[in-house]
């Protein structure tokens, strides 16, 4: 059997949560869009059951996987419906919609849903993506209000620059109409949960954070922090060498012949390739693990296999674990090195197999 595999640490995925939940204050949606950020959606979301406030996915067919699971509890569609026809299953399954445009507005106008909906609405504070503008928030508000098929209307935005520290406006409109309207509110996803504890005066406990990424428990940000250092990664990706062979100075090492060795040096082969979503772009000096020390990818970085550097790790050989991300080699490092971020690292993930180790 390939001995590439992911191992999904889901302990450490509850501490994660907890921290976001405990540093905010806050009831915190965990984000599960896109299958988990490729760490499995439906597993996630079972090892939080007992401790999550809610969950948030980017589309309705994301949502019935987890309902089809027998996950209970709010789900949150992060863009709303996509097709008014949508609505029926919104009303039956009890989901939670994001209203961000004027037409998701006029279509729960006209539908002939009976249950009040929890309408999440959406202003844009400077994304400029998705949102009402802040003239027309209030105005949305009323509406959707008007409409007699909305219960809870929870007031809400996305940052465009929360993983900027140094960036930390205060959104202004936001505030406004947070003090005209008087509702419980959600602004914040990792970064922002991270970055900026402090900001938002307001009771905590009338708010709703959406933390995604620091769940899985990779920073988003490129320099130290304090709070991001007590996340513990989630996602092992190891797989183990297959080959080694020994090349003289002058020697390249894979396609293009990228690679020359400076040195004698040793190669190892590793079965894990950009077929599995490792990045092919990572350069010569990501860093690598084998066998718990760390070296250096070199090479371009194949489909289903990449080469590195055991010059000086003379123990290693065929058999050795490599890790390519997880709690040694961090996915964040991995990505700074391949300029991305870790988010596609992690939604990146496929073919491999995903073991998790129960909670
Ligand atoms: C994906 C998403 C999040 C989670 O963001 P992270 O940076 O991963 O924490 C929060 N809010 C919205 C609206 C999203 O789409």
């Amino acid at each position: 059997m390939r001995p590439a595999r992911a191992l999904i640490d889901l302990n450490a995925l509850r501490h994660n949560y907890q921290l976001a939940r405990e540093s905010s204050g806050a009831r915190a949606l965990a984000v599960i869009k896109a299958d988990a950020y490729g760490h499995g959606a439906v597993r996630c979301a079972q090892a939080l059951q007992d401790i999550a406030d809610g969950y948030a996915v980017a589309c309705i067919e994301e949502a019935l996987q987890l309902r089809e699971a027998g996950i209970r509890g709010p789900i949150l569609l992060l863009e709303g419906f996509f097709e008014a026809e949508e609505l029926a299953l919104i009303e039956q399954h009890e989901f939670w919609c994001v209203v961000h445009t004027q037409w998701q507005l006029e279509a729960i106008e006209r539908s002939s849903v009976k249950a009040p909906l929890t309408v999440w609405l959406k202003m844009d504070s400077g994304m400029h993506r998705v949102g009402f503008h802040p003239e027309q928030y209030e105005g949305a508000y009323k509406r959707l209000q008007a409409t007699g098929k909305v219960g809870k209307i929870v007031l809400m935005s996305h940052f465009s620059r929360a993983d900027e520290l140094d960036c930390a406006r205060s959104e202004e409109a936001f505030e406004q109409a947070r003090q005209a309207l008087n509702a419980e509110v959600s602004l914040r996803n990792s970064p922002a949960i991270l970055g900026w504890p402090q900001l938002f005066p307001q009771p905590q406990s009338n708010n709703w954070v959406r933390p995604g990424l620091m769940l899985y428990g990779a920073t988003p940000f490129e320099v130290e922090h304090a709070l991001a250092s007590q996340l513990q990664p989630v996602m092992t990706v190891e797989s183990k060498i297959i080959s080694v062979r020994e090349l003289p100075a002058g020697e390249p090492v894979g396609y293009g012949g990228k690679f020359v060795c400076e040195r004698t040096t040793r190669v190892g082969v590793v079965a894990m390739g950009y077929a599995d979503g490792y990045p092919r772009h990572a350069p010569t000096g990501t860093p690598v693990a084998v066998d718990g020390q760390l070296t250096r990818l070199i090479g371009r970085v194949s489909m289903d296999m990449l080469t590195v550097d055991l010059t000086d790790l003379p123990d290693a050989g065929v058999g050795s674990r490599v890790e390519l991300w997880g709690k040694q080699v961090l996915a964040s490092d991995v990505a700074m090195s391949a300029q991305t971020i870790p988010y596609q690292i992690f939604c990146n993930l496929r073919r491999v197999p995903l073991l998790y180790t129960d909670v």
